[in-house]
């Protein structure tokens, strides 16, 4: 058999068990009305939260850094690339959400992929114990592998059995990682049980803010910010692409921890410095993200959230109880969720199909993800769509 027959082979597997993925391509700027795949539709897939992707101020920002700074960075922030745009970005950040910890700083990265992967193989190496929470995003798991750290997982969400797992352990050093906002579930990690854990233990806590960044605490500073916490353990990632509508991430951490990255963090050392424009729209964002207009865009958000809450729970469908903008509808079989999915599809409304490994076996769902761009009427006209679905479904079952 040839090379290319095996992954044939292995590709018809995937079709088979309705684990084959597709691209939609889109021809519209990211938001709640777009053209995808030349269908006019209301999308539920994107994560631009706050609805600043296509924002006419951070578009007029990214020219704006190409006409100042070129198209691209030229080389790696340690050898030519890291421009006043990038500086200026770290220093935005830190003040902005730096509050969690004394001596704040922030270091840019391209994307959160890479940041955690980073920052996770920075603080843990070989003979460090790794505790990590069972759903934690692939890039936290990611890292956590190429750490070579000895890696403990504890059942989601459990500060008891996190803690008993702290206890029992007889590593010299202990780092902690957990998402802040879980990103298939909506939910939040108990995040002050996390600190007062990782405090008595002496164990570095690492929070991957991807979903609360923007959207959480006051001016959207986040979930530490939204919980009051603060402690030097605490090390957050925030990502860039998701609520601020653009692109790349950050690590927010006592300085120290920043120079260490630096000095050590191979996937901070070894790649090409984003485009500087990325950063000074980045930059713009941030400016939004803590006025008043970000105030209003959060509100009208919360408010959708309510909405939608109370509209899938009068669907067939055991809701999960999410407060955020992530609000999932778990189906269970791949087939019946990608049914589903089409279905939705032909009143052209866009809610994309999440399939195991993204998620548990048996648990795919339906990922409702809300943007302060969807309007009343967008939320209506997905309600319509959900409950005469969950009306066929029903029908089926009988
Ligand atoms: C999206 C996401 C990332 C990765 O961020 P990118 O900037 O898209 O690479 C990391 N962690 C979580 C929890 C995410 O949802």
């Amino acid at each position: 058999m040839q090379l290319i027959d095996t992954l044939e082979q292995d590709l018809r597997e995937l079709d088979a068990r309705g684990l084959r993925r597709r691209r939609r391509t889109i021809d519209t700027p990211c938001d709640a009305h777009m053209r995808v795949d030349g269908r006019d539709t209301i999308g539920f897939a994107s994560n631009d939260y706050l609805g600043l992707a296509a924002h006419p101020q951070l578009v007029a920002a990214l020219s704006e850094g190409a006409q100042r700074y070129g198209a691209g960075s030229g080389g790696s922030h340690l050898l030519g690339g890291h421009s006043r745009a990038h500086a200026q970005l770290e220093d935005d950040l830190a003040e902005f959400v730096g509050g969690f910890v004394d001596d704040a700083r922030a270091l840019y990265f391209s994307t959160g992929y890479m940041a955690n992967l980073a920052v996770v193989t920075a603080l843990a190496g070989r003979g460090t114990t790794l505790f990590s929470d069972s759903l934690n995003h692939a890039s936290l798991i990611d890292g956590a592998r190429l750490s070579r750290a000895d890696i403990q997982i504890y059942p989601h969400a459990d500060a008891d059995a996190l803690s008993a797992m702290l206890e029992a352990s007889g590593a010299d050093a202990k780092v902690i990682v957990t998402d802040t906002v879980f990103s298939m579930d909506g939910d939040v990690a108990p995040l002050p049980r996390l600190v007062e854990l990782a405090e008595r233990h002496h164990a570095w806590l690492i929070v991957d803010d991807a979903h609360g960044f923007g959207v959480l605490g006051p001016q959207g500073r986040g979930a530490l910010a939204e919980a009051a916490l603060r402690s030097p353990n605490l090390v957050m990632v925030g990502t860039l692409g998701k609520a601020a509508g653009v692109a790349g991430a950050f690590v927010a951490a006592h300085a120290t921890v920043c120079e260490w990255l630096v000095q050590r963090a191979r996937p901070y050392i070894f790649t090409t410095a984003s485009a500087p424009a990325v950063a000074h729209a980045v930059s713009a964002s941030l400016r939004i993200i803590a006025s008043e207009e970000g105030d209003a865009r959060r509100a009208h958000l919360r408010k959708l959230i309510a909405r939608t809450r109370t509209m899938l729970k009068e669907t067939c469908w055991l809701p999960v109880d999410s407060q955020t903008a992530v609000q999932p509808l778990v189906i269970g079989a791949n087939d019946a969720t990608l049914a589903l999915q089409a279905a939705l599809e032909r009143d052209g409304i866009w809610v994309p199909a999440i399939r195991p490994p993204t998620v548990p076996e048996g648990t795919s769902r339906l990922r409702i993800s809300l943007s302060a761009a969807h309007s009343d009427d967008d939320i209506e006209r997905l309600n319509t769509s959900l409950q005469r679905v969950s009306r066929e479904a029903q029908e089926r079952a009988r």
